[in-house]
């Protein structure tokens, strides 16, 4: 009796064999592929699982074996090589198969929808239709004349009989006679277009060059801001649509980085599908169905796009490759980057990763020859790369954060008819509030973690949970009304400005200030129209925007990146400060960078300032190697999360005991860095191997004695592997 092996969204890392449906025969049963949904009893629910694979034979008992209900599909709704693309993340992330193929589904599909494929509706001449005798319906000249056309035109859509002249009720007659019916056939992909693109710098077109179609390879390309690093894109993604492939783009969020989606939209003459969170279903499940089918020629998205299949998948690119939301971070612990090499590996397409400031791994990949080493070294054009002058804030007063010396560049900027763009990386009016009489700091009640006070809402809020409470007007613990904010974030910076600089646009870009969807790309298009203006903003305004008029850039305080208590802290200082410089004088402007800092002389800040990125990731890879950690070690992390430290601790602490971590090494049981969050307290045990066997020996021993563990089933544990927080 065959077997139906399928994967189940459970939390159990293991696959599940029922028998086929009873109503299969043997022939269909032998023609089941991979791939396709199947409906299934499991426990008293019914589920909706993925076939993996059909078996011979099974360990369950024949008297616990149950048939499936229903074949959902009859052919496979995942591709093969993103079928074996999870199979492989299941057992590296070592997690549920059945939550990491539902990674690869939208939604409606994952809960058992019936797909909608690719498909539209056309009308054709039914049988009957066809056996007509010429001259008839004399009578009705109207449906003849329909009748004619679908006899020249065989199946067309509505649109086009519409735009020919014909009517509904002329169609109508037509059916209730039974002489024409409609049906549904595949989308027939349209042929791509494409505009010519500037002639490519000699760097780019060695680059270009390099990257060999049709097989498979990895690739960093390695480039300064506006080195033209999109542009190669562009002509890789020109070159697989001439192959006839599709291209497939990972970006960090596209709400935030509208520019390539733009570009692509610009340049190409093509179906270009977009993926992304920020979709409503139907539109997520359209865009999904239409890279499957390959009437998409170019797909877009962010990080779940890596599991979209692709019907003749021919190119791959993680564009700013370095970006952490490329690794999800709860749930399925995935790194999208990652996956995508592996990807590119089992499609045999080439992976081009593009940073200007790489990932130490994506470097170290490269620097070891496994990706080839693409360098597009200078900005295209004449615009230079701006020089970062260092301002040494101590002892200056300093009014929301801005030194006067600061201010004074900004307005120079102004006056000129420039833009200024400031960076801090901290939203709200201030990040603690305290009593200045006795002390006392507003904490979160479930976080180890200050509350941030925002003032424009009258609220101090937890930026880890969502805990937040009305603005106390006296100290909860003497009563006094001394209460002071304390330090600096984005809104109070905004109010300074405003006060300073009345007759000039201040557009505030943080998380607060740009929930609308859509909002970024609106600031784009007014910021872009070059109007003098500051932009001041966090995180959010690093990521891939170019801004042609802003010619100054200030860096309010990245002082804390310098005293990060993570090992990956200097790197992810070193991209922050070097992404941002990258967004001034982009074009003929010359730019200027401004770096306020309490520590002038800080080697690190030094080395990145005087050296480089480049300089600076080469000296942080020496580090990384003379204490084995990544890349040159392979990292994981087993957290747990519990009413009381004691328990979660006490769990790893078992598991530590447990184990035989061979040659790797286990770290903790510890406290996590924010020891309690949401109202959990958090420990972690943090493994650490010299190699990717070792990592896996460890983590498949860790994850085995975690299942098994009654103290386990009390708790909340996860295992990160590659992790990006530790
Ligand atoms: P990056 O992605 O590395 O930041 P872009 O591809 O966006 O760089 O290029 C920066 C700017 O230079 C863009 O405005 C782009 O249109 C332009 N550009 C890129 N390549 C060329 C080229 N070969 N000739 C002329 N302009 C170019
Ligand atoms: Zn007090
Ligand atoms: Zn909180």
């Amino acid at each position: 009796m065959p077997i139906l092996r399928l994967a189940i969204a459970t939390p159990l890392r293991r696959l599940f064999d029922y028998l086929p449906p009873v109503d299969l025969d043997d022939d269909a049963v032998a023609a089941l592929s991979p791939g396709c949904r199947v409906l299934a009893p499991f426990g008293a629910r019914q589920v909706c699982g993925v076939l993996i694979a059909v078996a011979e034979e099974t360990e369950v008992p024949s008297d616990k074996l149950r048939p499936a209900l229903d074949i959902l599909d009859t052919t496979p709704l995942v591709s093969a090589p993103v079928l074996a693309l999870c199979q492989w993340a299941a057992e590296y992330y070592r997690h549920p198969a059945g939550e990491v193929l539902a990674a690869a589904f939208p939604g409606g599909l994952r809960r058992g929808k019936s797909s909608a494929a690719d498909t539209e509706l056309v009308w054709q001449l039914s049988e009957r239709g066809r056996g007509l005798p010429d001259g008839a319906l004399r009578n009705a000249p109207r449906q003849a004349e329909l009748l004619a056309a679908l006899q020249q035109w065989g199946a067309v859509s509505w649109e086009r009989l519409k735009d020919a002249g014909h009517s509904t009720p002329t169609r109508r007659s037509l059916v209730q006679k039974g002489l024409i019916e409609d049906t549904r056939r595949p989308i027939e992909p349209g042929e791509p277009r494409w505009r010519e693109g500037p002639p490519l710098s000699p760097e780019q077109a060695a680059a270009l060059d390099a990257v060999n179609s049709g097989q498979f390879a990895s690739y960093l390309l390695h480039g300064v801001t506006g080195s033209g690093k999109t542009e190669v894109y562009l002509k890789l993604v020109e070159r697989a649509l001439a192959a006839g492939r599709q291209a497939l783009l990972l970006v960090p969020e596209i709400g935030l980085t509208p520019q390539l989606a733009e570009r692509l939209a610009r340049r190409f003459d093509a179906e270009i599908a977009a993926l992304h969170s920020g979709l409503a279903d139907g539109a997520r499940e359209a865009a999904w169905e239409a890279a499957r089918s390959g009437r998409a020629h170019i797909v877009i998205g962010t990080r779940s796009a890596v599991f979209a299949s692709l019907a003749r998948p021919g190119l791959i690119v993680v564009d700013e490759e370095h970006d952490a939301s490329f690794k999800q971070q709860d749930g399925f612990r995935y790194s999208a980057r990652d996956l995508a090499v592996k990807r590119g590996q089992l499609e045999k397409v080439p992976v081009v990763l593009g940073s200007a400031t790489p990932s130490l791994e994506t470097l170290q990949n490269a620097l070891a020859g496994r990706y080839q080493h693409l360098r597009l070294s200078k900005r295209i054009g004449d615009s230079q790369l701006p020089g970062v002058d260092i301002l040494d804030i101590r002892k200056l007063p300093l009014r929301g954060g801005l030194s006067e010396g600061l201010l004074q560049a900004v307005a120079g900027e102004l006056d000129a008819g420039n833009q200024a763009l400031l960076f801090l990386n901290r939203r709200g009016f201030a990040p603690t509030l305290q009593c200045h009489d006795c002390g006392f700091i507003a904490n979160c009640r479930h976080c180890d973690a200050r509350l941030t006070l925002h003032r424009a809402a009258g609220e101090l809020r937890c930026h880890h949970c969502e805990w937040r409470m009305p603005l106390p007007d006296r100290c909860p613990s003497c009563n006094s009304r001394a209460l002071n904010a304390r330090g600096v974030g984005t809104e109070q910076a905004e109010a300074v400005l405003r006060e300073r600089f009345p007759d000039y646009s201040i557009h505030r870009v943080d998380r607060d200030s740009m929930q609308k969807r859509g909002a970024m790309a609106t600031l784009m298009d007014t910021v872009n129209r070059g109007e003098p203006c500051i932009l001041l903003g966090t995180q959010m305004l690093t990521k891939g925007h170019h801004f042609p008029g802003v010619t100054l850039v200030g860096l309010l305080d990245t002082d804390a990146a310098l005293f990060s208590a993570d090992f990956r802290g200097p790197e992810r200082m070193g991209q922050l400060v070097t992404q941002v410089a990258g967004r001034a004088g982009r074009a003929e402007r010359p730019g200027r960078v401004i770096l306020q800092t309490h520590y002038p002389d800080h080697p690190l800040l030094r080395t990145l300032l005087q050296q480089g990125y480049d300089n600076y990731a080469g000296q942080l890879l020496e580090e990384r190697a003379s204490l084995k950690l990544p890349p040159f070690g392979q990292l994981l992390m087993l957290r747990a999360e519990a009413a009381s430290l004691d328990s979660a601790e006490q769990f790893l602490a078992e598991l530590r005991q447990a184990a035989d971590p061979g040659s790797a090494q286990l770290i903790g049981p510890l406290p996590s860095p924010m020891q309690r969050r949401g109202g959990r307290f958090r420990a972690q045990l943090l493994g650490l191997a010299r190699n990717r066997s070792a990592l896996q020996r460890l983590a498949v021993q860790l994850v085995s004695e975690a299942e098994a563990s009654p103290s386990g089933k009390r708790l909340r544990w996860s295992l990160d592997i590659d992790p990006l927080e530790s």
